[in-house]
């Protein structure tokens, strides 16, 4: 806790930074913030924080913030710092004269997993009915669009199935590529307290995590895999359930689909699929696959924890499905302490894509082409919605490279830093004729905008944001908004100046036209919320209280389904000229880009991404610890620092990416995952060489 004096007056709000979603005071001397404290009523952090969320603050008030709407004619111009109504003229004629000359797909927009529900709410509905078109996707496209198309698959919706809580009743916990250490640190804590507690740890990462051994903690196994072997690895552990006569006959008979699960066990117990066979592409002995495979099986209630290191590669979809056959055929889903669990990297990822965000689908995840569907939002909107699924992100940078794609509005998103192959999205971005951004800082993307119009802090928003345990939570201004307008006032009137009139008097509004048009929403209000504190969805009237647990009784589909998942090796390939492999992940005290933690206390902890090279590697390399090195892919170079460690296996490297211009997206590639477009993050062949660069 920060102390800058007595406070006179709280507010309670939530942290903006990860999934894990941690409820906090903010403490107030008058107008002045004085400390955030963590909210022991939190239904999410029950008191408790990281270093991340109680510095948060910082960036609210940073200098660097842009408090005023600037336009430029083009980017070779210097910015104009004009008024909001000029700046929303100047953008609405820009764009309709796009479409006027180019067609109505020519224009459409990203939203921010940032924002709160109802600022993406309000922009997803923008580009259907005042743009006229699908072309809306999320930021959740490259990182968690895997899981949105897995469960839902699988299961029948796209969310994970457990409360945060749930870990206390797990006996088995198995985490793939994900590092809740640093990524989610409040979680972490309830994970560590109950494998403290005397519950098993599977570990399945190519990198040797902080839960791996940490004080009091051991993995029982760590399986550690060949970035890009997760589907070879998922496949060789159901192998061994299905053959050694694990799998939970009466639990697949009574609630899974029989031809799909009959076809999928003749299918995993080919010898293709077993550890043995499989051994030479994971670099994982079998035996210790056979045995996490019977831990899983037999040792009480098991739960999966995943991250970005399932869902960002090639096959991240066919991942997320082979995580759940496995729960499915062990009967480890439907109650407590067991489940498949994704673990958000963004405050809102849930949120933004429960909203409407993705291309297909209308908020709460139903697919544009269903008329249905498309009439209870077209009776409420008063415009038609084109039944056509729109562009994905690398669809838009593909097609304004070709010159298809003119216009596009970007809400909290820096594709520019974040986005995989950076010189790929420079050359769309600086393709458009019209890129208008909304942020609270002049990022990387900025520098190819047209338009710039300020964004609100976590601090001075009005809505909700829901966790990664699908918990609503409301996020309530500690501070008037800097820029004078909420963001979903600036969306309505850019929307009203195209031609679609579209208000609202205040946010709780646009929460009650959520509930209205979305069954799984149905329950939710503000006043709700603020007498209850947060609600998981669905909430509705057949779940009137929210739902911890999800499929407890049935499937959201019915019967669970499961599919057939064939190892397919990624087309990313090591060789002579790029021998190692190149995988991502974050640190404690940073949160993504770093656009926002950069400009708080944390800088002080982190201040540059450093790319991690195992002894072997670095001395045949030449290279020390502090040596600036090169790294070099198909696509790119960049250099960073080096830091010896046996963390990584031999043949891997590993870095952050946190920093604007060096960062590992210089170099990461546009492969991508078959089902959604994913980026492929986590396997990147390069070469690293010691440079007198820096
Ligand atoms: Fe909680 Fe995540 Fe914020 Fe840390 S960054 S305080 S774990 S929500």
């Amino acid at each position: 806790v920060i102390d800058l004096g007595t406070p006179t007056r709280s507010v309670k709000t939530t942290c903006a930074y990860c999934g894990v979603g941690c409820s906090f005071v903010a403490e107030l001397r008058g107008d002045q913030l004085v400390r955030m404290v963590p909210d022991k009523d939190g239904g999410a952090n029950a008191g408790h924080s990281c270093v991340k969320g109680r510095f948060a603050w910082g960036y609210a008030t940073h200098r660097d913030r842009q408090l005023e709407p600037m336009v430029r004619g083009s980017i070779a111009d210097e910015w104009r710092v004009v008024s909001w109504d000029e700046a929303i003229a100047y953008a609405a004629e820009r764009f309709l004269a796009i479409q006027r000359d180019h067609g109505v797909g020519a224009i459409g927009g990203i939203t921010s997993s940032r924002c709160t529900n109802e600022e993406v709410y309000v922009v997803q509905k923008m580009i259907r009915a005042a743009f006229g078109n699908n072309n809306v996707d999320t930021c959740a496209r490259v990182c968690h669009s895997p899981t949105g198309y897995g469960l839902k698959q699988t299961f029948g919706t796209s969310a994970g199935t457990q409360d945060f809580e749930s870990v206390a009743h797990s006996d088995v916990i198995v985490v793939i590529g994900a590092n809740p250490t640093d990524g989610h640190p409040v979680f972490a804590s309830r994970m560590k307290k109950r494998l403290r507690a005397g519950a098993k740890l599977i570990v399945i990462d190519p990198r040797r995590i902080d839960l791996v051994r940490s004080p009091h903690v051991e993995a029982a196994y760590h399986l550690q895999l060949q970035p890009g072997t997760n589907v070879a690895i998922v496949n060789a552990i159901a192998h061994v359930v299905v053959t050694e006569g694990l799998v939970d006959r009466d639990f697949v008979a009574a609630r899974c689909e029989d031809d799909s699960f009959a076809q999928w066990e003749t299918f995993i117990a080919q010898p293709e699929n077993s550890p043995e066979a499989l051994e030479a592409v994971t670099g994982v002995p079998a035996a210790d696959v056979r045995a996490a495979a019977r831990l899983f099986a037999t040792g009480g209630n098991a739960a999966i924890y995943y991250g970005l290191g399932v869902t960002e590669h090639s096959q991240g979809s066919t991942m997320v499905m082979g995580m759940a056959n496995l729960a499915m055929a062990t009967g480890n889903i439907g109650r407590t302490g067991v489940g498949v669990n994704p673990l958000r990297g963004q405050n809102n990822v849930q949120g933004s894509c429960d909203m409407g965000s993705f291309p297909h689908e209308l908020p709460g995840y139903r697919h544009v082409s269903d008329p249905a569907v498309r009439g209870i939002f077209e009776a409420v909107w008063g415009r038609a919605i084109d039944p056509e699924p729109g562009l994905r992100i690398p669809n838009m940078l593909d097609a304004a490279i070709a010159g298809r794609y003119l216009g596009m509005f970007i809400q909290g998103e820096d594709i520019a830093q974040s986005d995989p192959n950076v010189q790929h999205v420079k050359a769309a971005l600086g393709s458009l004729e019209l890129l208008v951004v909304q942020d609270l800082f002049l990022n990387e993307t900025a520098k190819f905008a047209h338009v710039f119009l300020p964004g609100t802090s976590f601090l001075e928003k009005d809505g909700t944001f829901t966790n990664a345990e699908r918990r609503i939570n409301r996020v309530r201004p500690v501070m008037a908004s800097a820029t004078g307008k909420q963001e979903w006032e600036v969306a309505c009137e850019l929307a009203t100046a195209m031609g679609y009139p579209m208000s609202y008097v205040q946010s709780a509004e646009i929460m009650d036209e959520i509930a209205a048009t979305t069954p799984t929403f149905a329950g939710v209000s503000f006043d709700r919320l603020d007498a209850e504190g947060s609600v998981q969805w669905p909430c509705n009237d057949a779940a009137p209280h929210g739902t911890p647990i999800m499929h407890v009784d049935g499937f959201v589909r019915g019967k669970g389904h499961f599919v057939e998942t064939p190892y397919v090796p990624t087309d990313e390939r090591t060789n002579r000229k790029f021998p190692l492999i190149l995988t991502t992940g974050r640190i404690l005290s940073q949160y993504n880009v770093g656009a926002q933690t950069r400009r708080t206390e944390n800088v002080r902890w982190h201040s540059e991404d450093v790319v991690e090279v195992h002894p072997h590697d670095a001395e045949t390399r030449g290279i020390a610890t502090g040596q600036a090195v090169t790294i070099t892919s198909r696509v790119g170079e960049t250099v960073l620092r080096a830091r010896v460690t046996d963390r990584v296996p031999q043949g891997v490297v590993y870095t952050t990416f946190h920093f604007p211009g060096s960062g590992a997206n210089v170099v990461t590639t546009e492969y991508s995952d078959w089902a959604t477009n994913c980026p492929e993050y986590k396997v990147t062949a390069v070469e690293l060489a010691p440079t007198s660069r820096t």
